[in-house]
């Protein structure tokens, strides 16, 4: 039988501490295809660490991360000891994933187009055709396509974004990871980028996004995720998380938006 349903993603038990400060504790998350889950949370909670540790951008150092059923990061029963696996091992189990940042990351040296067909180029081994016939659809994708000849440093914050979401489509990731992807875009740039998110979500992509933009993450989410203090304190649908928050956290959390 099919195991459409078996999640791209799982956390299990994982913690995180930099320089002794535990900043993860104990997070358990599972990821379906088709769910978009907005981690939301104060400042500081754990969110971004949480979503680095997903592909492994930051090392965790207890508990376990699977992608779709494979260990990421650590073979056996080695974990916070001796063994990492090799750079070559960990691309490989988090193949299916793909990143957009919070500060876009572009090259600045290269042209819109050869941005996106550097890492499949590099990274996936594609023939430059075919990884120059991807880029151009992923470009299309994003309303990019008429500037895949620019500079990144000619365009808006909110087109360089864009593209950096292009870049990670071409990648066809079975789940995309957001970081934060407006927050770093002047206020009348932040549309244009959730404009391409929401087509994103009706196409049916599974992501995990973390996002102030609470509107936003209420209207698009199936899941959202609320972490404090390096814990995730409640999880469930954005009508229960708004309108029946358990803990006084959230409803702290979520008191200046009413
Ligand atoms: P959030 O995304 O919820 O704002 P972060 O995951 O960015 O939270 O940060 C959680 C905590 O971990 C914060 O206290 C932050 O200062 C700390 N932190 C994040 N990255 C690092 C790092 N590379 N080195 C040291 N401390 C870090």
């Amino acid at each position: 039988m099919s195991n459409a349903s078996a999640p791209i993603l799982e956390m299990h038990h994982v913690g995180k501490a930099f320089a002794g400060n535990p900043v993860l504790r104990d997070i358990n998350l599972s990821v379906h295809p088709g769910e978009i889950v907005t981690l939301i949370g104060p400042s500081g909670s754990g969110k971004t660490t949480a979503l680095r540790c997903m592909n492994f951008l930051e090392a965790y150092d207890q508990g376990e991360v699977l992608i779709k059923g494979q260990l990421l990061g650590y073979s056996g029963n080695l974990r916070g000891k001796a063994h990492t696996d090799s750079p070559a091992l960990i691309a490989e189990v988090r193949r299916p994933l793909a990143m957009v940042f919070q500060q876009f990351n572009l090259w600045p040296h290269m042209t819109v187009l050869e941005n996106v067909v550097a890492p499949l180029v590099l990274g996936k081994k594609m023939p430059r055709h075919a990884a120059k016939h991807a880029a151009m659809t992923a470009l299309n994708q994003v309303g990019m396509a008429q500037k895949a000849s620019d500079w990144p440093v000619r365009l808006s914050g909110g087109q360089q974004q864009r593209v950096g979401i292009a870049r990670a489509l071409a990648l066809e990731p079975e789940l995309l990871l957001l970081d934060e992807p407006t927050s770093a875009l002047d206020p009348e740039r932040v549309e244009e980028v959730l404009d391409v998110i929401r087509s994103l979500a009706k196409q049916g992509m599974t992501m995990v996004m973390v996002t102030h933009e609470m509107a936003f993450a209420a209207h698009i989410s199936s899941r959202l995720v609320f972490m404090a203090d390096g814990y995730i304190v409640e999880s469930g649908s954005p009508r229960q998380l708004f309108t029946q928050p358990e803990s006084e956290r959230l409803r702290i959390f979520l008191a200046p938006l009413f």
